[in-house]
């Protein structure tokens, strides 16, 4: 007979365990048979009748509760089953049996006999069939004696204390369909809380971007290995597998999928890229931004199909901006040395967004008269090679002489060939030349001496001049004398009896000047007399072997020997070089050529007509406006005089409604430009006189003045360059200093660039500077005199002489190495004066060489006497141009705060601009598709400002550092 005393205990037991705790199980665990979560009967067997008990009690929430309870304890001999309802196993091969329950024990029961038991047995029957309504009991198998154990919850009740153990068993290799469960009590006092049946699973997950299934767990304590499959639009990378182990746990993930093209991982599943986003490759993470100049209008893009114009070469990576091919180099110089030339130019302004430039050369050659044209075939010879040139250079020797050559230049980069437009070209026409090569006769007197030599092949008409330099032996530092003639035959006189001469000669045609040709000693007699050499007294010196041209020149003139004029060493000219004399004749010393002022002419008509040649303006296109002049407009066009080549000139006009004394004004530009010329000094191609509106026509210059020039080019020319234009502004000036003009306006704005980089002096006006004025002093044609360009004692005292000129000078050296900077900046007229009497100089602007900046304080002493001499300055800049390294000492390196240097070891454009500290740049460069180092070593000015790299500063300090990491990388020969 059951204790039923026990039960209002068990039920405030009960109400003690919070039904739900019960119920929140780990989602690792399926449960296949909870009694707790019963409504309605369990409906499980118990036999006898007599011996287990359901009992529905309330939990705290007062829902119901089926227990089953046994407390047969007076009885001995007891055999009370009580078995489950069919469990289906439902896969697991190992399932857990967790049971809640409260066992007495037998002493706290007052009287009960020796046979209490304080355990119970527990059962399981595999049986696929479910409906099963009796088992023997020799069927079950045994899983486990149950006792209390420590595990339990203590709960006072009373004056009692329950104990509320929980025990979990297990059963592994179930086979069958389901199973069923069995308890059997011997005797104890029993309440069976609650039976929890379930299995483990491993839940499905997703790792990798393989989805693993819920996988239930393996019958022993195997691990059972799962292959996951992969996410939607992922694909296999490796095969990705993961154990489920026994406990529930996923272990050791093996294998991964990875996003399809076009897809990119986001929180372990995989996207489609947004319209202008891409992923080229299953490999990559994740979608990024179409590369510059590439769009994807489209979801889902594999890759950014490139603009109109752009191109992507065939082992570009997907990655990289889409690019085009370069503009036509720029700038162009050529250097020629008779039969040979350099070729020099600037990179293309627009790079293309590639680093791959290369350059090839082609040639073609015109005869003398420009009839005969073609390629130019075998005979020239490229020093390193025509195509495929890493470096804007080229050497070409092997010329024919007097031949007209055009070199064009192309620009080529990794997509060129993809480009259908047509590849942009600058051209170079150069004209060659050839030494003056053997001086065949000469005779002496006591003191002249008549030299003739052969010139160049096909001397007439080619040659414009021969130039004769002289000195006496070892005294070339002391005195030496240059003359010009366009015969090949030169007496020198006024020399001195018994001394030997030093004479060299060179020729010059429409390309330069060509070679001095070698030294040749000559001594006057000491006797009073004519002597003619003969053959075998002549020198025939071979000064340069040059063709095997045998030109016979003969002597057919005596000169009188004119008389000594206060001690010059003069020359007399052969009757053609009488013909260069100017008609006016004043102050000329034969062989000397003096600048003649117009105002000392009675009639400036007569200067007009003495130094400019009057052309019919038919021959005159005007074909547009270039800019603005004093007396009117000044435009471009062509001049085609009769049997002449047509070329592009400038054309000034004189506005109508002029006075005649503007007229004068105008037109002495053109006698004092006529009187010059010189490669260096814009070339006067004649007047227009004899029909309104007057024009002055000159050579015209395609990249107008060099002030703006410079602007518009900042920060691209390499200080050779520079360098260069500086050398041809300082021979302009020596010539004209030679010549006894004083410019008194030399500055960058009067200067003019032509296609070639060749610099010119320009700007010979005469109503700028008032001389005999001392009011016009101060007055410069429209405002002041160039107070900033001009030195001090020609602001203080109106001293201006070719030393002025080369203070002026040397302010151009400051503007043309500083792009075109305003001298003294922003300081007033006043300032400038006062600070320059004080001693203040201009210091040496961004990136200048130490020995510039050197030769333009030199060019700045005070004293003017002190200042170098054109001449000596053009020396000094050919000695720096022979010598690049010379120019490597910058006279301000040290400006830098943080000197942009880049670490040896940066090997990533993050690194680079983090060791420049510009690390703020990063995504600008990034976005732009510079994602190596070598790809950033050609940037440009204009890639900065389109990346968004905006600030001067800035640019100037990211480009500083590319050319170091150029010459780090031996890309770029910079000096
Ligand atoms: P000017 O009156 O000489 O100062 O000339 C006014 C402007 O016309 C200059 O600043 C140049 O831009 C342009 N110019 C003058 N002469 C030439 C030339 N020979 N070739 C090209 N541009 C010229």
């Amino acid at each position: 007979m059951a204790l039923h005393w026990i039960y209002p205990s068990l039920l405030t037991v009960l109400s003690f365990i919070p039904n739900h705790a019960l119920r929140n199980y780990p989602d690792n665990e399926v449960t296949l048979l909870d009694s707790m979560s019963a409504l309605g009967d369990l409906g499980w067997e118990a036999y006898p009748a007599e011996g287990w008990e359901e009992i529905s009690v309330m939990d705290e929430r007062n829902t119901p509760m089926r227990t089953y309870q046994v407390c047969n304890v007076m009885e001995a001999n007891q055999n009370n089953w009580l078995r489950t309802s069919h469990i289906p196993r439902d896969g697991a091969q190992r399932v857990y049996i967790e049971i809640k329950f409260t066992l007495r024990d037998c002493n706290s029961l007052p009287g009960v006999p020796g046979t209490c038991k304080e355990t119970f047995n527990m059962y399981y029957y595999e049986s696929n069939n479910a409906n099963l309504w009796f088992i023997k009991e020799s069927q079950y198998a045994k899983i486990d004696t149950i006792a209390a154990d420590e595990s339990f919850t203590q709960v006072d009740v009373g004056d009692r204390v329950m104990k509320l153990n929980t025990e979990v068993r297990d059963i592994s290799n179930l086979s069958k369909k389901g199973f069923y469960l069995a308890f059997q009590d011997v005797g104890a006092c029993i309440a069976l809380v609650s039976v929890r049946v379930f299995y483990k699973k491993c839940p499905l997950t997703v790792l990798n971007l393989a989805r693993f299934p819920d996988t239930v767990t393996g019958g022993d304590s195997a691990l059972v290995e799962v292959r996951g499959s992969c996410v939607n639009d992922s694909e296999e990378f490796e095969a990705p597998r993961m154990y489920c182990s026994a406990d529930g746990g996923w272990l050791v993930p093996i294998g991964r999928c990875v996003c399809k093209a076009g897809f990119g991982e986001h929180e372990g599943h995989c996207q489609p890229c947004r319209p202008g986003f891409y992923k080229a490759s299953a490999l990559d993470a994740y979608c990024v931004k179409c590369p510059l100049h590439s769009h994807a209008p489209l979801e889902r893009a594999p890759e950014c199909a490139c603009e109109k114009g752009f191109y992507r070469a065939e082992l570009d990576p997907r990655s990289m901006a889409c690019t085009r091919p370069p503009s036509a180099p720029e700038s162009p110089i050529s250097t020629i040395n008779e039969t040979s030339v350099t070729l020099e130019w600037s990179p293309p302004r627009e790079s293309g967004g590639r680093g791959d430039i290369t350059y090839s050369v082609h040639c073609r050659k015109c005869s003398e008269d420009g009839r005969k044209c073609g390629p130019c075939g075998s005979g020239p010879h490229f020093i390193p090679r025509q195509f495929g040139l890493s470096l804007p250079k080229v050497h070409v020797t092997d010329l024919l002489p007097h031949t007209n050559y055009t070199f064009s230049i192309e620009a080529v980069n990794g997509v060129s060939d993809l480009s259908p437009s047509p590849r942009q070209i600058v051209s170079v026409n150069i004209t060659t030349s050839q030494t003056v090569s053997v001086i065949l006769k000469e005779r002496k007197s006591k003191d002249s001496i008549t030299l003739a030599w052969q010139g160049p092949e096909r001397a007439s008409g080619a040659v414009v001049e021969y130039e004769v330099i002289y000195y006496e032996k070892n005294q070339r530092d002391q005195n030496y004398t240059v003359l010009k003639t366009r015969s090949n035959v030169m007496t020198v006189d006024g020399l001195k009896p018994g001394t030997t001469y030093v004479f060299r000669v060179r020729a010059r045609t429409d390309g330069g000047y060509g070679n001095y040709g070698g030294e040749i000693e000559l001594e006057t007699s000491h006797e009073d007399m004519l002597a003619i050499g003969d053959p075998n007294q002549s020198t025939i010196l071979a000064v340069s072997i040059a063709g095997g041209i045998v030109l016979l020149v003969l002597l057919v003139a005596c000169f009188v020997v004119s008389g000594r004029h206060c001690g010059y060493i003069k020359a007399k000219q052969d009757p053609d070089e009488e013909k260069m004399q100017f008609q006016h004749g004043r102050v000329n010393l034969p062989g000397s050529r003096m600048y003649i002022h117009p105002h000392t002419y009675e009639d400036p008509n007569q200067a007009i007509r003495d130094f400019a040649k009057e052309i019919d303006v038919s021959s005159i296109r005007i074909e547009r406006v270039i800019g603005a002049g004093e007396f009117g407009e000044v435009c471009s066009g062509r001049l085609k005089l009769p049997s002449k080549r047509e070329i592009y000139v400038a054309i000034k006009s004189l506005k109508a409604g002029y006075s005649e004394q503007q007229r004068r004004d105008f037109l002495s530009e053109a006698s004092i430009m006529g009187q010059f010329d010189h490669p260096n000094i814009i070339r006067l191609e004649g007047v227009v006189t004899r029909c309104k509106p007057v024009m002055i026509i000159t050579e015209y210059m395609e990249n107008g003045s060099l002030d703006t020039f410079l602007k518009k080019h900042d920060g691209q020319f390499t200080i050779i360059q520079l360098v260069g234009m500086l050398r041809g502004i300082a021979a302009g000036m020596s010539y004209l200093s030679e010549m006894n003009y004083i410019h008194r306006d030399l500055a960058a704005r009067n200067i003019l660039v032509n296609s070639n980089l060749v610099c010119k002096v320009s700007d010979f006006g005469l109503s700028r500077v008032l001389e005999d004025d001392p009011e016009a002093a101060y007055t410069t044609r429209g405002g002041k005199i160039p107070i900033r360009w001009t030195a001090p004692e020609a602001i203080a005292y109106r001293k201006f002489t070719s030393a002025s000129d080369v203070w002026s000078y040397g302010i151009v050296m400051w503007e043309v190495i500083s792009y075109g900077e305003r001298p003294y900046w922003e300081m007033s007229n006043q300032d400038v004066i006062k600070a320059i009497d004080e001693g203040y100089r201009l210091p040496a602007p961004m990136d200048c060489p130490v020995v510039l900046h050197q030769l333009m304080l030199d060019c700045w002493e005070k004293g003017r006497s002190e200042r170098p001499k054109f001449g000596q300055i053009v020396a000094t800049l050919d000695k720096l141009i022979r010598n690049p390294n010379s120019l490597r000492q910058l006279a301000n390196s040290s400006i830098w705060e943080d000197p942009p240097t880049p670490e040896p070891s940066v090997s990533t454009v993050e690194d680079w601009l983090d060791s420049i500290k510009m690390g703020q740049y990063k995504e600008h460069f990034c976005g732009a598709g510079y994602v190596t180092l070598d790809s950033v070593l050609y940037v440009t000015v204009s890639d900065l400002g389109r990346m968004g790299v905006s600030l001067a500063g800035h640019q100037k300090k990211i480009l500083s550092s590319i050319q170091i990491l150029q010459t780090q990388q031996g890309t770029h020969v910079q000096v």
